[in-house]
């Protein structure tokens, strides 16, 4: 743990939460701190989080004007007008909610965190080419154990800026994942990538096959945050044997399965090629989905294979960034919805993408569906931002414990500032979340209750020391490519 972990910030951590803390109590709605007051009947709660706007996301769609969320244990335990809340609860730790939207924090169910490292690193490329000529190459040569740790680390750095609290993650490494993870405060489901070719952690299928059950081993049970999966890279880089065979490996241990699933004419192609379907009924016709899957992209399923990702309760990730930087094409996300699949937003990789932001998926989700389908009544804001949160918990099969403001669910919770000029006026609070919002807007976020982010200060990471050592391995990285460029091996832009 100690050789990898994080090292926490803890006096500049605790130094700032108090200080807010001191000033959200000195308030006049916030509770009393005088001794007579401790004992007036309130139940004491570890954590209070008001807002002007509370968006719970439920089935209800509730909201509250002035609200409150009661937060105990890192479980909800209340929510509502906010006096009442405050005339049930007290709290040594109450977050003001003046002109901050109270909401439950985004799932990004696709990532390859680390990825963030080789942002920039090839762009404008079709995606065999960017896989293949650029992106395997550069990660057997510099992806390690220490870069997976940086770049995790800046990646959650991000995402916790940004007001993601849960992520889907596919990388190599996977026990630093979660070492980061562990220590950093997210909740994550983290793959054990399997691919048959060698990768930095393994030398083919079967070798990724048996490490990822020794870390599933280790993981499975060992923090509520973390859930251990298998990441099966796609039906391009593994055979039907291995595919199969990870599916057994999965099912043995009780977890779920991500994989890239339909994501590019490319694919379509080599699937009816090599095995005589398209790529859902290939999987389909080898058993593949019979367990929990977490499908990334599915932008090319033909209509007899949106029933199957509905009726096999696939959950499938839209990854807007993605499919428009690198043309995959435009997913048929209307009908996915219309059919019944489970949906949820992605980011893919910061080398695809090129960020982790969230509310620029949810914006594009939005436009690239209004404008394929040439009518702009199609996936509106309040369908894209379930998808964001409470959609996507359930696509990833967490919906009964993150993905929505409910008494019983995790406090997975962000407050967005609505002090920035974009927000001025503000009509309608989900249209601004999803047409307006950015990750520089989120203020708080937290995780089981445990405070992640506070006034935009990162409470759970150096990040001086993050920023530090990604620019000295960035650096690395750069000179070491210019020299392959210059061989000729492994240009590191395209010119035309
Ligand atoms: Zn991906």
């Amino acid at each position: 743990m100690k050789k990898y972990g994080i090292t926490f910030c803890k006096v500049a951590s605790i130094t700032a939460l108090a200080c807010t803390l001191l000033q959200s109590c000195s308030r006049d709605t916030g509770p009393p701190s005088t001794e007579a007051a401790r004992d007036d009947g309130r139940k004491i709660v570890d954590l209070i989080v008001e807002g002007d706007h509370v968006v719970s996301m439920d089935s209800n769609r509730s909201s509250y004007e002035y609200g409150a969320v009661a937060v105990d244990e890192g479980i909800i335990i209340a929510m509502g007008d906010r006096d009442e809340i405050l005339a049930q609860y007290r709290s040594d730790q109450i977050l003001d909610g003046k002109n901050r939207v109270v909401m439950p924090g985004l799932v990004n169910g696709h990532s390859h965190a680390a990825m963030t490292l080789l942002r920039g690193v090839a762009d404008d490329l079709a995606l065999m080419d960017w896989l293949n000529n650029y992106i395997f190459p550069a990660e057997v040569q510099f992806v390690d154990a220490e870069f997976v740790r940086i770049g995790t680390q800046l990646a959650c750095w991000e995402m916790i800026r940004g007001g993601t609290t849960t992520f889907v993650d596919m990388y190599y490494f996977p026990d630093i994942i979660a070492e980061v993870v562990e220590a950093c405060g997210m909740r994550a489901l983290i793959s054990a990538t399997v691919i048959d070719q060698r990768s930095p952690d393994a030398e083919n299928a079967q070798d990724s096959i048996s490490k990822g059950n020794a870390y599933i081993n280790r993981w499975q049970g060992k923090n509520s945050r973390i859930t251990p999966i298998f990441g099966p890279h796609a039906n391009y880089t593994l055979n039907a044997d291995q595919l199969r065979a990870t599916r057994d490996a999965a099912n043995d241990a009780g977890v779920a399965i991500s994989i890239h699933m339909s994501e590019s004419p490319f694919e379509l192609q080599y699937s009816k090629s090599t095995f005589g379907m398209t790529s859902i009924e290939f999987f389909e016709s080898i058993g593949f989905l019979d367990g929990p899957t977490i499908a990334a992209h599915v932008v090319w399923p033909t209509k007899a294979e949106i029933p199957i990702l509905a009726s096999r309760k696939i959950g499938v990730i839209h990854n807007p960034s993605s499919n428009m930087k690198i043309a995959s094409g435009i997913s048929p996300v209307t009908e996915m919805l219309q059919a019944g699949v489970l949906m949820g937003l992605g980011t893919d990789g910061a080398a695809s993408n090129n960020d982790l932001d969230m509310w620029e998926e949810m914006r594009l989700a939005a436009f690239l569906q209004k404008v394929e389908r040439m009518n702009p009544e199609v996936l509106p804001a309040d369908t894209v931002l379930y998808m964001a949160t409470n959609g996507g918990a359930q696509a990833i099969g967490l919906g009964s414990s993150i993905g929505s403001l409910e008494v019983g669910k995790q406090a997975d919770i962000i407050q967005v500032s609505l002090d920035d000029v974009h927000f001025i006026p503000t009509f309608d609070v989900v249209s601004h979340l999803v047409y307006v919002a950015d990750e520089q807007d989120v203020s708080t976020t937290i995780v089981d209750g445990k405070i992640l982010m506070l006034d935009g200060e990162i409470l759970t990471l150096e990040i001086a020391s993050v920023r530090t050592e990604a620019t000295a391995l960035a650096a690395k990285i750069e000179s070491a490519l210019a020299e392959r460029n210059s061989a000729g091996r492994l240009p590191a832009t395209v010119d035309e």
